[in-house]
């Protein structure tokens, strides 16, 4: 049976609805912004106990979460919004490499043929060629939408752990939050630009405690270091217990895939092809992916002038103390980031936040008690699967370097 794979997106997507995996609050919701505005239906999808459940009845059981819970979250809308499934694009990003993220959309389409969709388009842009599958334009406007969610949730870190009145972070962010998904399904990316500034300015002006709590830097699987629900509201988890979290970006992910095409073709190819192909990454990332990040960051510095990420290279170079680079994925770039929490930003302790059976979580949980010698501040390996309470594990931890 032939496939439906959409991984280019050539024009506009006039009558179809496109489901965003619910990965981060804004991120979701400033993607899905970011495709209506080139013509997609497209809704950021939620998860809820009993999404995950139905995720769950239709996966395997030894998946790691993020794929029960994100085929569970289109399944659940599917049968809420009794859309068509001709008119249906699920947005399931893939990547190489043994992980078993690439495998999540081939099981997402066995699924989908077994209830009878089988003309469910999933779009699967590849980080092994740095998602250039898609348009350009989208890509830019994606970029945007990625930078802009990691802007937002780090103004509600930096803030919400000093406010005096509770919720008035959540709240200005939340307003704002709503004004740029207005501003990005316009493709106006100046007003989203003024909109990171205005958000700065108010959050800034907000009533707060004095002080500084202790810095906590979390780092881990992508997926599950950024969703509250899988995670169980780790970051505000350690706010209640006393400190300040800073989350590893998302935009980590694409700074590492460009360079990591760099660095594979300079130890793989030779010739002028291969030198024009390294140029074209450098002057990419430089001209586009660091002046997107400089501009928000700039426009963001009433609160977020400490909050600024290290160029990748010295994030790979932190994590090849412990694992080569040609040792590919996530694993190197969680221990490179805890190592410069640690080293450059001053945390106090490290929360590495993985789902259950993750394969670099595993890794990096098995290499973290040398970091832990080595950089003198405790380090606590958690596990999600959706059940349980994991983040009690950081009750002494906290009530250590928080007192
Ligand atoms: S990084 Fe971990 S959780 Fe994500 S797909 Fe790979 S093994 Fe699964």
């Amino acid at each position: 049976m032939a496939r439906l794979e959409e991984s280019r997106i050539s024009g506009p997507g006039a009558g179809k609805v496109m489901y965003i995996p619910p990965m981060e609050p804004w991120g979701a919701r400033f993607f899905a912004a970011a495709f209506r505005h080139i013509g997609y239906d497209a809704r950021a999808l939620s998860e809820d106990a009993s999404s995950l459940a139905l995720g769950l009845k239709h996966t395997g059981g030894g998946e790691c979460v993020p794929c029960p819970s994100t085929t569970g979250a289109l399944l659940a809308a599917m049968e809420r919004d009794g859309v068509d499934p001709a008119r249906t694009i699920f947005f399931m990003p893939t990547a190489c490499g043994p992980c078993r993220f690439g495998q999540y959309s081939r099981l997402d389409r066995l699924i989908f043929e077994k209830k009878g969709w089988d003309k469910i388009q999933i779009m699967s842009p590849s980080a092994e060629n740095a998602y250039e599958g898609l348009d350009n334009n989208a890509r830019i406007l994606l970029y945007h939408a990625l930078v802009l969610s990691d802007i937002m949730r780090k103004f509600v870190h930096r803030i919400r752990p000093y406010e005096l009145e509770d919720g008035a972070t959540d709240r200005t962010v939340e307003e704002h939050t709503r004004l740029l998904e207005e501003a990005l399904a316009r493709g106006d990316k100046a007003k989203a630009a003024e909109l990171v500034e205005s958000t700065a300015q108010a959050l800034a002006a907000l009533p707060k405690h004095p002080g500084r709590r202790p810095l906590i830097g979390v780092v881990g699987e992508i997926y599950v270091r950024c969703d509250p629900f899988l995670n169980h509201d780790l970051c505000r988890r350690i706010e209640e217990l006393g400190g300040e979290a800073w989350l590893a970006p998302i935009s980590e992910w694409i700074f590492y895939t460009n360079h990591l095409r760099h660095l594979l073709v300079r130890e793989q190819s030779r010739g002028p092809a291969a030198i024009l192909e390294r140029l074209r990454i450098w002057l990419e990332t430089r001209l586009f992916f660091d002046r997107v990040e400089r501009l928000y960051y700039r426009r963001a510095a009433p609160v977020l002038e400490d909050r600024h990420e290290h160029p990748i290279d010295q994030v790979m170079r932190e994590g090849m103390n412990y694992l080569p680079w040609q040792f590919e994925g996530e694993a190197l770039l969680t221990l490179g980031r805890a190592s410069l929490f640690v080293k450059r930003d001053g945390a106090k302790a490290i929360v590495n936040a993985s789902p259950m059976f993750c394969m670099p979580g595993t890794i990096t949980a098995s290499i973290f008690p040398r970091l832990e010698k080595e950089l003198g501040v405790p380090v606590i390996c958690n596990f999600y699967d959706g059940s349980g309470e994991p983040n009690q594990s950081l009750v002494p931890v906290m009530h250590y370097v928080a007192s």
